[in-house]
């Protein structure tokens, strides 16, 4: 029997995000595997939690035991479905995963019941901000946003994501804020809509009906704005339509699948499964959207994906710089043994990355591509991973405010 002999966690912002790695360690030398444990936003307290619990839970355990750890790593804090406990379980869990597939010979998707697609379609980000006036950050103009489309269609990119400046728009104006009004960044949902459906009516009018496009709303609506964004962005045929509506507001999709033909990506904050259940089986939204490492790993993510299937729900699992190359390529196992996978968010690895994490997933032609070695194919270099320290400032995006200084979610 092949037992966990040790289990670490790292952090490592090579990108300048802060990622955390798992490493599990066997009894069998050189056998090991790793997972990503990556909550940027609180990286120490998932660290913390990975060697002061999982550790002591899970050394000698047998390493082939898969759902047994999972089901006994999940519950073993009592409470449980949390961010900082689901990502210190992914970190263990696809590091098990990882090993399995080295043990077997095969990559993670063999696993998965094998590819049902050689490549996953990506979809990439591009923004612009509508307005001229310089006091509110970068701006960028249509014709800059055009460049940016133009590049990725020359790249091979067929799915793009079109943003209204920062997420909510551009920042309020100040002279609207009550004095001595919090900090924060400023935004006004009302304005957010208005230049959103402006700018994706150019992008549509200009690139014609071939370009797949996308939206992320960020949560940032109150829920009658979010029914009407839906329909007024009907008309331009979107791929999706992502986080319309807090996740303390999903009853809402009630109304917007009764208004509208867009469809509807959700889930990128979720946590836990009754946050999905309802909306996948009443067939309330088109797109699971979650992070892998949020819900807990590879173990529920797949359960999710069969579950998703069975109602003609697509996959689109969360792929921003706030996950390692360990987790991208964990996302694209699953893409390539789901027959329901939908799309695949990429946000791109810089050189640190690709310094720090040999092997990984790699993007050509608008499509991501696995190396095909055993387990998940991602390795991890601890000494390259010391030269890039993870910064411990806060996130301010997240203090996000409406015109009259009220903090908005999330
Ligand atoms: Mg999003």
């Amino acid at each position: 029997m092949i037992t966990i002999r040790d289990i670490k966690a790292f952090c490592t912002a090579p990108d300048r995000i802060p990622l955390v790695v798992v490493k599990v360690e066997t009894s069998e030398p050189g056998l090991y595997g790793l997972g990503c444990a990556t909550y940027t936003q609180r990286f120490l307290t998932v660290k913390d939690c990975v060697e002061n619990y999982m550790k002591p839970l899970l050394v000698g355990k047998d390493v082939s035991r898969i759902e047994d750890i999972w089901q006994m790593a999940n519950v073993s804090p009592y409470w449980r479905n949390g961010p900082i406990l689901n990502n210190a379980l992914s970190g263990v869990d696809e590091a098990l995963w990882d090993i399995k597939g080295k043990m077997a010979n095969m990559p993670l998707y063999d696993l998965l019941g094998g590819k049902v697609r050689e490549a996953a379609a990506v979809y990439r980000h591009a923004g612009a901000i509508s307005t001229t006036n310089p006091k509110y950050g970068k701006l960028v103009t249509f014709d800059e946003l055009d460049e940016q489309i133009d590049k990725y269609l020359a790249e091979g990119v067929r799915y793009i994501r079109i943003q209204y400046g920062r997420y909510g728009g551009v920042h309020a104006l100040d002279d609207v804020k009550p004095e001595g009004a919090c900090e924060g960044v400023y935004y006004d949902p009302r304005r957010y809509m208005r230049e959103t459906v402006q700018t994706i009516a150019h992008v549509r009018e200009k690139y014609g009906d071939e370009l797949e496009l996308l939206h992320d709303v960020h949560e940032r609506l109150e829920a009658i704005d979010a029914v009407r964004l839906a329909k007024e962005l009907e008309p331009y045929n979107l791929f999706y339509l992502e986080d319309l509506l807090a996740p303390e507001q999903v009853d809402w999709f009630r109304n917007i699948r009764s208004q509208t033909t867009t469809a509807i990506a959700m889930g990128e904050l979720f946590n836990n499964p009754n946050e999905w259940m309802t909306l996948i089986k009443e067939r309330l939204i088109d797109f699971i959207r979650v992070h892998i490492s949020q819900i807990g790993g590879l173990t529920p993510a797949r359960k999710l994906q069969i579950l998703c299937e069975n109602f003609s729900v697509r996959t689109a699992w969360h792929g921003p710089g706030d996950v390692s190359p360990i987790g991208h390529a964990v996302n694209v196992h699953l893409d390539l043994a789901s027959w329901n996978f939908g799309i695949q968010e990429w946000a791109g690895f810089g050189e640190g990355c690709k310094e720090v994490f040999p092997g990984c997933p790699e993007l050509r032609n608008g499509y991501v591509y696995l190396n095909d070695k055993p387990g998940i194919g991602v390795d991890f270099d601890e000494k390259a991973a010391e030269k890039y320290p993870c910064s411990t400032n806060l996130p301010t995006w997240t203090n996000a405010r409406r015109p009259d200084g009220t903090l908005a979610r999330p």
